[in-house]
């Protein structure tokens, strides 16, 4: 089994950290078989967040028993120190715990820091100094808010996407994490659903020391996927490295990565999906796309009024009108 320690925090954890944003698809029951499975196979890393509805307290619920075997990472999207202070008290009931591992501010726009008026970085502090985080993280899906932070000095962990689809400047930022003994924390390691090769996603991963991927776990043979790949870890051989090559030269830069920063829609549109359907009706079985409740959600893609609210909340700045009126005109043709 194969463990890494995030940075500076001594933290040593498996490689496999376990995503816990899909648990909330299924039933407390279901998380529970799922998530002591995961534990009973050496995954030792949850993360979580306030945001993810009941997320958090099915983890308290599943893994009380073991709390301090361990790392539970969770976030907060409060913009205020009253906010923080309420959503951390919230966390830590729902986890059962009166500790988190780490306490990451969650996709902030800007990267706090002391004394920028929010408050939010002093509350960080004093949360520690009380004991009731050990360590201060930051996730984001900006490049810019994520180098920031790494060069501040402030952060112990940063978690952002990273996938064999990165280019160099996101292995820039990992590099400097390594550095500045910062943990890297991958999120989006199978980009969203469009990495479908899982093992070429997990031997490019492997690559790097200093990178944790969580990976988000639904269904039980997504876990027992993970779970072979941490006893018999796939090589980057000639085959998936032409897998890489592939998926790098179709998808591009210019991709929606389906991660929802720019809802809500006025219109109603289901933009991380809608904005990347001609990547998905190809990627993944035809059925989940071409059915009646989809053609359904892809023709509100008409009713957009061009306000930008989602070009303007696009951390990946795309165009996302113009990406969603693409991928409907090619939908029409399956439709
Ligand atoms: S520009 Fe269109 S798709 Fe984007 S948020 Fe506004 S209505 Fe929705
Ligand atoms: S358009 Fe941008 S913000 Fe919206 S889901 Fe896609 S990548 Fe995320």
């Amino acid at each position: 089994m194969s463990q890494i320690i995030l940075g500076n925090t001594g933290l040593t954890v498996n490689k496999n950290g376990f995503g816990a944003l899909p648990i909330q698809r299924i039933s407390k029951e279901e998380a529970k078989e799922l998530l002591v499975k995961a534990y009973n196979n050496g995954i030792n890393f949850y993360d979580t967040a306030r945001f993810y509805t009941d997320s958090e307290e099915k983890i308290g619920y599943a893994l009380n028993g073991v709390r301090d075997n361990i790392i539970i990472a969770s976030k907060t999207m409060s913009e205020t120190a009253e906010g923080f202070w309420e959503q951390l008290t919230i966390s830590l009931g729902k986890l059962n715990t009166d500790y988190l591992d780490i306490y990451q501010f969650h996709n902030p726009s800007f990267c706090p820091k002391p004394s920028d008026g929010t408050g939010l970085y002093e509350a960080m502090v004093e949360a520690k100094e009380k004991g009731l985080i050990r360590h201060i993280g930051i996730t984001n899906h900006r490049l810019a808010v994520a180098m920031e932070a790494a060069e501040s000095g402030l952060y112990e962990t940063i978690q952002f996407p990273f996938s064999y689809l990165a280019t160099e400047k996101e292995i820039e930022l990992v590099n400097l994490c390594k550095t500045k003994g910062i943990g890297f924390i991958a999120m989006k390691a199978l980009s969203g659903g469009l990495i479908t090769n899982s093992s070429a996603a997990y031997a490019y991963l492997e690559k790097f020391d200093n990178v944790l991927p969580i990976w988000g776990i639904q269904r039980e043979r997504e876990l027992d996927e993970f779970i072979a790949y941490d006893k018999n870890p796939p090589v980057l051989n000639e085959s998936l490295q032409s897998v890489i090559k592939k998926d790098t030269a179709e998808l591009g830069k210019d991709f929606c990565r389906g991660c929802g920063y720019c809802l809500p829609c006025p219109a109603d549109i289901d933009i991380p999906t809608s904005a990347r359907m001609s990547l998905m009706i190809r990627r993944a079985p035809t059925s989940v796309y071409l059915n009646d409740s989809w053609k359904e959600k892809m023709k509100k893609i008409k009713d957009c009024i061009h306000c930008d609210h989602c070009k303007n909340h696009c951390p990946y700045g795309l165009d996302t009108p113009r990406l969603l009126a693409d991928n409907f005109e090619d939908y029409k043709n399956f439709m």
